[in-house]
């Protein structure tokens, strides 16, 4: 029997365009001969569209609004045996789909809502990490209240990590609302910018040099395993959305060129993380090592990282030699699979 399988894609985050953009990878390449496979794109809006309207969104990359309310249509999801949410971000990689799906009795791909919420949330992330022994750069939390009533407390914090620091909404994706903050000067503004976006912020002290960004792919449920290590390089300040997002901006490297302990240590401290964060399925975990003295730390892990036949993570497993194919198919087995 063909397994009948629901994919989600694009929804209310900035990311919303890249996640269509993986969705139609994952949509071609799932083998028909095993699965069934039903898209429905979330508009910016959040709301489900109907089939008419998915396959217009697939087409276009886009859909802003339409579509149903979530809870009137997710007993639609009822007789599948399994949903791909393949949606990146705020309400599709934090944990809220997650819990949705998890009331609605439906096996899903990736983490569920512990994972996903915790791994979502970089100040979280930061303190779960600390108890597993995982090297972080310092960091301080602030709340829009802080910053509003108080906003001496909140540059005395900055202060300490000294300059220049990363100002950061706790729970976006893609760079969105991130800075570098240079001098003190620059800090209130970063601030602005941050809180206008998230409750939460995170201020997190800079590696001591521009660091090599490098990032290793995660694949299994209790007995997770590491893909090679891969690096993004690029001419920038740092690793922002126009980067990110511009043809031909960064440039990707598999393997890394790394000391062979270092990928090790990369590979270790990964899986390590994905088992404190209660991860399953998949993840990408970030890392910058500073090359000049040989400091390694984790920075962030992402539950549903980038999926197009060209992202990172399916690359990274493609030089493990699982075809983007079986990857998907074995995501979907993962899902399926008692734990
Ligand atoms: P996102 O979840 O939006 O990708 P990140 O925390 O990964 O946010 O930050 C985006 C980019 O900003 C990183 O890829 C890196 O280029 C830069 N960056 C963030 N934090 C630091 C830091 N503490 N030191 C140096 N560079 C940083
Ligand atoms: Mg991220
Ligand atoms: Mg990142």
């Amino acid at each position: 029997m063909k397994k009948r399988i629901l994919l989600l894609a694009g929804g209310q985050s900035g990311e919303h365009e890249v996640s269509l953009m993986s969705a139609r990878s994952v949509l071609a390449a799932l083998p028909r001969d095993q699965f069934d496979v039903t898209p429905v794109v979330i508009s910016k809006q959040g709301r489900w569209l109907p089939p008419t309207g998915t396959q217009r969104a697939l087409e276009s990359g886009e859909a802003p609004t339409g579509g149903d309310l979530v809870l009137h249509r997710v007993a639609s999801a009822e007789g599948y045996d399994a949903v791909f949410p393949l949606l990146h971000g705020p309400m599709g990689e934090d944990g809220t789909i997650q819990g949705l799906l998890t009331l609605a009795g439906i096996p899903f791909v990736g983490s569920g809502v512990l994972g996903s919420a915790v791994s979502m949330d970089k100040v979280m992330t930061k303190q779960v990490l600390a108890s597993a022994g995982v090297p972080q750069v310092e960091w301080r939390l602030a709340l829009r209240r802080e910053w509003r009533d108080q906003p001496a407390a909140v540059e005395a914090r900055a202060a300490e990590l000294g300059f220049p620091l990363f100002v950061k909404p706790a729970n976006l994706g893609s760079s969105v609302g991130i800075s570098k903050v240079s001098r003190a000067q620059y800090l209130a503004p970063a601030l602005d910018l941050a809180f206008s976006l998230d409750r939460r912020v995170i201020l997190e002290a800079m590696t001591s040099h521009k660091p090599r960004e490098v990032e290793v792919g995660i694949l299994g449920n209790d007995a997770p395993v590491a893909s090679p290590v891969g690096e993004l390089s690029f001419d920038a300040e740092f690793y922002d959305y126009e980067t990110k997002y511009t043809e031909g901006r960064a440039e990707m490297h598999i393997p890394a060129r790394l000391p062979r302990e270092v990928a090790e240590q990369v590979r270790e401290t990964a899986l390590r993380a994905f088992r404190a964060l209660d991860c399953a399925g998949l993840a990408r975990v970030d890392f910058f090592y500073v090359e000049e003295t040989g400091e390694l730390y984790l920075n962030e892990v992402n539950t549903m990282p980038g999926f197009t036949t060209t992202s990172m993570y399916p690359k990274l497993f493609e030089a493990a030699g699982i075809s983007y194919s079986e990857l998907v198919t074995r995501l979907v087995t993962l899902a399926l699979e008692e734990r």
